[in-house]
């Protein structure tokens, strides 16, 4: 697929004229945007989205009854590229509603189910977050331990997760469950939807080195959830845990990390700046500051390419894994670059440098860390011998987390 940013659609789109100019007069109208991921950022994003839904604009892909525009993908390609064009506000909070549950709800969920929670996902009206991990079972996500037990018309939910991004700010939770401890640790799994709000649920923020609360553990004590929140069939937790987590990836990649740090075009500005205030006048200085630039350039167009895939409709597979991967190391490489061009200026004031700095190595492993990409690639890429699985057809409940269980 070629990349394009450009809107090009006068004369390849003709069928979007209308629909272009409407999205350029709501886009024209909305107040410019700094990025940020307080309080008021929160705020501008959801009016950004509300701003942008009744034209099914943010997800053009989804049908319309569902809150999109039932758009082809080269339409959404089209409509992205106009959106690229105006400031937006961090969408941080609304990305694990957009990007995830939404695909995941479009493949797995019921009518009812995706007539129920897309639409609020669309306006922003609905933050959810995603409570997959848990105390060892991160890397190894089929180990989870969070128990489900059927009860007549629902189910009763005891466990554990951790490192659940936004949890505190989230109205619903993607929840995976062990329902059946007596199947293989991949197989025994179902996956919920929890209110955030139901009894039981308690959310405890952690904070992390950059004075972020970005995530928390979540607590669930004999939680009730309804069998209509019940996302598939039971067992099919790990099916749909995979859907999710590669829409992940390749979100994390086509954003090309701007969905946390804002900055992911910015690096030509950045290097002005720099220069501007003599930062730049050591050639070796330049060099790396070149270096990461056509490290950025070569990301950027990696990220474009990522989106333009997955936005052709094709399933996105484990090339998901090699896009992340790539983005990660040169959002790292760019960070470290502040901080050797900075020195201790970019630590010390406060502001988007000192920012990326502190969140770096947090990329390399939310949404799985570099080596389980590694892995992912060598087996399903590369076709290498997998690594050696002892309990991989153990029924889980002889394993050694499922005996302490
Ligand atoms: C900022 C951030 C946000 C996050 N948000 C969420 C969220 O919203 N929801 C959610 O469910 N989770 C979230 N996570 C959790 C994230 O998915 C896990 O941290 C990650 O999968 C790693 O799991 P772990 O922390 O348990 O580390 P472990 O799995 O214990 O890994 C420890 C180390 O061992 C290495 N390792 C483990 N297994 C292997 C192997 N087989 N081969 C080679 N190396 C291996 C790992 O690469 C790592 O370096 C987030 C994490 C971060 C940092």
């Amino acid at each position: 697929l070629a990349i394009d940013d450009s809107t090009s659609q006068d004369t390849e789109y003709p069928e979007l004229i209308d629909t272009l100019e409407q999205l350029t007069e709501v886009l024209t109208q909305l107040p410019p945007s700094t990025d940020s991921v307080d309080h008021e950022a929160a705020q501008r994003g959801r009016a950004y989205l509300a701003a942008l839904a009744p034209g099914g604009w943010m997800v053009p892909t989804w049908p319309t009854e569902y809150g999109g525009r039932t758009s082809t993908p080269e339409q959404a390609q089209v409509i992205r590229s106009l959106l690229r064009q105006y400031s937006s506000p961090d969408l941080y909070l609304f990305f694990v509603g957009l990007n995830m549950v939404g695909p995941a709800l479009l493949a797995h969920g019921s009518a009812e189910q995706r007539a129920r929670w897309m639409p609020p996902i669309a306006t922003g009206e609905d933050v959810w977050c995603q409570m997959f991990s848990e105390p060892e079972a991160g890397s190894d996500l089929a180990n989870v331990a969070t128990q489900a037990r059927p009860m007549q018309d629902s189910w009763r939910l005891q466990g554990q997760k951790v490192w659940t991004s936004r949890a505190h700010r989230a109205g619903w939770g993607l929840c995976l469950a062990r329902t059946d401890p007596d199947q293989p640790k991949h197989r025994g799994m179902t996956m919920f939807a929890v209110r955030m709000t139901t009894p039981g649920v308690i959310v405890r923020p952690l904070v992390q080195m950059n004075g972020d609360q970005h995530f928390s553990e979540v607590f669930l004590d004999d939680v009730e959830v309804g069998a209509t929140d019940m996302i598939g069939q039971p067992g099919d937790g790990w099916k749909i845990a995979q859907t999710v987590l590669t829409h992940e990836r390749s979100s994390i990649a086509s954003s090309g990390g701007r969905a946390r740090t804002g900055t992911g075009s910015a690096l030509p500005r950045w290097l002005q700046a720099l220069g501007d205030h003599g930062n730049l006048d050591d050639p070796a200085k330049v060099d790396a500051a070149i270096a990461a630039f056509i490290d950025a350039e070569v990301g950027r167009l990696t990220a474009a390419r990522a989106a333009a895939y997955a936005q052709s409709g094709r399933r996105v597979g484990p090339e998901s894994s090699g896009q992340k991967l790539r983005v990660v190391a040169s959002l790292k490489r760019r960070a470290y670059l502040a901080q050797v061009l900075l020195g201790a200026d970019g630590l010390l004031a406060e502001g988007p440098t000192q920012d990326e700095v502190l969140a770096a190595p947090s990329l390399s492993i939310r949404g799985g860390t570099d080596e389980i990409q590694r892995n992912i690639i060598a087996e399903r890429v590369l076709g290498l011998p997998a690594e050696p699985r002892a309990d991989r057809d153990l029924p889980w409940s002889v394993s050694r987390r499922g005996g302490l269980a």
